[in-house]
């Protein structure tokens, strides 16, 4: 069998072995109910404690701002809807960007089919939200700002602490969905004026089906599930200690190894780019190009189908992903590169690849040899590019 070679990052993450190692004892020994009163029961509430101080510390939280939730499309739900619901005496405005993730954008259009109404912001080419327009866009009867702190697609970081001053100088709670962010760059929120967090296990090399929002204390927000008293009775069901505790490893490690690890995923990333770009005709860069995170690079392919790129990329063990939106059965490129302002043929050639700390330069090596067939024997069935050829 070919060696699998990962570059989805973005889309999920391994789990990482010692993460791994720390949630087994929580399904085989240590499996009571945290709110049990006998001993047993005592160890699952002990982890479950462990893990919300190793997050809450992380974001320069308090423990008892962390509620987890089963992962970050929740955590956004709930940021939104709640904040919206609870906020709508003083208002029914809200600001977000047109490059949300989808968590954030079809819950902003389920608000606007309730009664709220919602600003889309542009971004700049880069992918960055122009604070100019943040001001502009603000209203008496803004209650909410959500902007994302980097973009899945494009890797793109936001200027977070500037956005969260514009947002509290006005009155105007913040939520930002850090899903990507978290454990790659570093997070305060007091520092970066945010009210509500949103974060995910998966993305960090932790468990799939874990997630939390952070939320300020002394915000009223109502509760996302009703019923029994966990997470201070915000949002009920017996906790997911095994999620939890894995979750805590990997915030953990995520912390323990982000200067080492994002210095060198910067390193690949930027030898990726630099060869893609060198080495590629008619190819270009998506996203910032020092404001993105540090495993991200996203390309755009002139002349050629990131669907088929996709397919024939897996062919050869490689596992990367496409702005096309094949996931959710359109065939509408992605909203995100619509945004920062390429057409159409353009943006249906992308290809985003996301590294970890594991993969090698041999590796980068071994798939920039391949995109360089891969995209020219595309091409070379391409008629726009024999047309496009002939005219040169
Ligand atoms: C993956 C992702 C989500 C959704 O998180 P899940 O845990 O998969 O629900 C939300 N926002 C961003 C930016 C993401 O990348």
């Amino acid at each position: 069998m070919k060696k699998l070679i990962y570059l989805d990052n973005a889309a999920t993450t391994r789990t990482a072995p010692e993460v791994v190692e720390a949630m087994l004892p929580y399904f085989t020994e240590h499996y009571g109910n945290p709110s049990s009163v006998y001993s047993l029961a005592g160890e699952s509430k002990k982890a479950v404690a462990k893990a919300r101080e190793i997050i809450a510390g992380a974001l320069g939280a308090a423990a008892e701002e962390i509620y987890f939730t089963a992962g970050g499309s929740e955590a956004d739900n709930w940021a939104l809807k709640a904040a919206a619901e609870s906020y709508k005496s003083k208002g029914n405005h809200i600001i977000t960007t047109k490059i949300e993730h989808h968590a954030v954008l079809h819950t902003c259009e389920w608000l606007e089919r309730n009664g709220f109404e919602v600003t889309y912001l542009n971004v700049d080419e880069q992918g960055r939200v122009r604070l100019e327009e943040l001001k502009k866009a603000i209203r008496p009867t803004t209650i909410l700002i959500s902007i994302m702190f980097a973009n899945n697609e494009i890797g793109t970081i936001e200027p977070i602490r500037e956005i969260g001053e514009i947002a509290h100088e006005h009155g105007i709670l913040f939520h930002t969905d850090a899903v990507q962010a978290f454990g790659q760059v570093p997070i305060h929120v007091d520092a970066y004026h945010i009210d509500m967090l949103s974060s995910s296990g998966h993305k960090l090399n932790g468990p799939k089906g874990i997630g939390f929002l952070y939320i300020r204390k002394g915000l009223k927000l109502r509760s996302l599930i009703h019923g029994g008293a966990q997470e201070r009775k915000r949002r009920a069901g017996t906790e997911n200690v095994p999620g939890i505790v894995g979750y805590g490893a990997a915030v953990a490690r995520a912390v323990r190894t982000m200067e080492e690890r994002t210095v060198r995923e910067r390193e690949l990333r930027d030898y990726l780019i630099d060869r893609v770009l060198k080495e590629i005709p008619y190819t270009r860069l998506n996203g910032h190009r020092t404001d993105r995170l540090p495993n991200n690079a996203n390309f755009s392919f002139q002349f050629i189908e990131g669907e088929s790129l996709l397919i024939m990329l897996d062919m050869e063990g490689i596992c990367g992903s496409s702005g096309s939106a094949c996931t959710s059965g359109s065939l509408d490129p992605s909203h995100v590169l619509l945004a920062i302002g390429l057409p159409h043929e353009i943006a249906h050639g992308s290809l985003r690849l996301t590294l970890n700390e594991e993969n090698t330069k041999e590796e980068l090596d071994f798939v920039i040899e391949q995109l360089k067939k891969i995209v020219e024997r595309l091409r070379s069935m391409s008629p726009l590019y024999e047309d496009f050829t002939r005219r040169q």
